[in-house]
């Protein structure tokens, strides 16, 4: 018999996270890695979000915060919907929690029985197909690639229903690959899922802030499927929060409730004084957050430009986020020294090894023909990172 349950056994490490952490302990022995792993912006929280945190310090906002959040936040977060997105959720249908990262799981694990069938486009940010199996669903995923910009089509989403099919869970502006599904491409699958009433959908928008395409369109906003959605957004992306740890839902109140009883048994209420500066952000003009994606605009222009200097890389032109998502495949098949790269994995491990820069493989992602750079770091060190990593591919023959 083995200590530990099945459960964790068969539960795969965050592969975002293990090679952040791979990277920060070579680091640490001394080697100069540059890491493009972790999706993080390396902006500084605003100021006016650090002295509410500080305020909320001074006047003792430290103690447990109700469940679901504190109600001048959840009523901020209402009104923030509102002003945003155009929509409609009372304070009591939303839920504060942990991070984004929490809000997704309380959700799965509320609405997913065993043996139903959740459907995930890939490429999926890592964290739902292993929260899915958590609770003992069938992750059922739908291709795409370069070509077809990443998304799904419509007429994809129809073959991949079942009579088992309960949910559909995906990102925009998606991690991974950038890319930002507009009205009319959201419309086309919202007629589509309106067709099955047992099917829910988790539109996640935690990369809303972080679209250079103009405005942020949310699936929820289609009346006649509107109580079949449940909107995950937060605060670590577009304010540069990631420490912070909060996330929100809007949702029907009978998902909300289910999400908080889980909440309830499993963390409580997140950090108040999180909670306080959150309040700050939600409240805050948007145009707060313009800067910083101007400047990951920027940055993406610029690793763009310079992976086009790379030969066999293919990519997309990513409309919103900080990753870039290019096809490496050409590289399979070849070798040098004792690496023989086959597939994304040890394309990203000869890279890191050989080059000193570290990136996610595609298959953490579902997708083992790419590679995630997140171009969340300075300018110096992206020229530096696209010259490392063309320096080591110029060795694979
Ligand atoms: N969804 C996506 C697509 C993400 O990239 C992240 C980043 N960690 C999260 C959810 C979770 O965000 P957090 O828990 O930091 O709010
Ligand atoms: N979402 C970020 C990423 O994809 C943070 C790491 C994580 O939570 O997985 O890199």
């Amino acid at each position: 018999m083995t200590k530990l349950s099945d459960r964790i056994i068969n539960l795969a490490e965050s592969q975002t996270l293990a090679m952040a952490k791979k990277s920060r302990e070579l680091q640490a022995q001394g080697k100069d890695i540059i890491s493009l792993s972790i999706g993080e912006p390396d902006f500084d929280t605003p100021q006016f979000i650090k002295d509410a945190a500080k305020r909320a310090i001074d006047n003792n906002i430290t103690r447990y915060t109700p469940v679901a959040g504190i109600q001048e936040l959840r009523k901020a977060i209402s009104e923030k919907f509102k002003r945003d997105n155009d929509l409609n959720y009372t304070a009591e249908q939303i839920v504060v929690s942990t991070g984004a990262k929490q809000s997704i799981a309380n959700i799965i694990l509320s609405l997913i029985n065993p043996g139903e069938e959740v459907i995930v486009p890939i490429p999926y940010w890592v964290s739902y197909i292993e929260t899915i199996k958590l609770a003992e669903g069938i992750p059922v995923t739908i291709p795409t690639n370069v070509e077809s910009n990443f998304k799904i089509t419509p007429e994809q989403l129809r073959k991949a229903i079942t009579s088992k099919t309960k949910m559909i869970v995906f990102s925009t502006p998606c991690n991974p690959s950038g890319s930002v599904y507009n009205k009319e491409e959201l419309k086309a699958l919202a007629e589509i899922i309106v067709q099955y009433p047992d099917l829910y959908v988790i539109s996640d928008e935690i990369y809303e802030h972080i679209n250079f395409v103009g405005k942020h369109e949310s699936i929820a906003q289609f009346d006649f499927i509107y109580d079949r959605i449940i909107t995950v957004n937060g605060v670590s992306k577009g304010f540069a929060m990631t420490g912070w740890r909060i996330g929100y839902i809007g949702a029907p109140l009978w998902i909300s409730q289910a999400c908080e009883k889980m909440q309830g048994q499993f963390t409580s209420g997140t950090s108040s004084i999180s909670q306080m500066a959150a309040l700050e952000a939600v409240k805050a003009n948007p145009s707060v957050t313009f800067e910083m994606r101007d400047a990951f605009k920027k940055r993406r222009d610029l690793v763009l430009g310079l992976l086009k200097e790379i030969p066999g890389i293919k990519t997309t032109v990513p409309d919103g986020a900080f990753y870039i998502f290019p096809d490496i495949s050409y590289y399979f098949g070849k070798s040098f020294n004792n690496y023989h790269v086959k597939n994304s994995n040890d394309l990203s491990m000869f890279l890191l090894e050989e080059g000193n820069i570290a990136l996610v493989s595609g298959d953490a992602f579902g997708d083992d023909n790419c590679m995630r750079f997140s171009y969340a770091t300075s300018e110096e060190r992206l020229i530096e990172s696209v010259k490392r990593v063309k320096e080591a591919l110029a060795k694979l023959k």
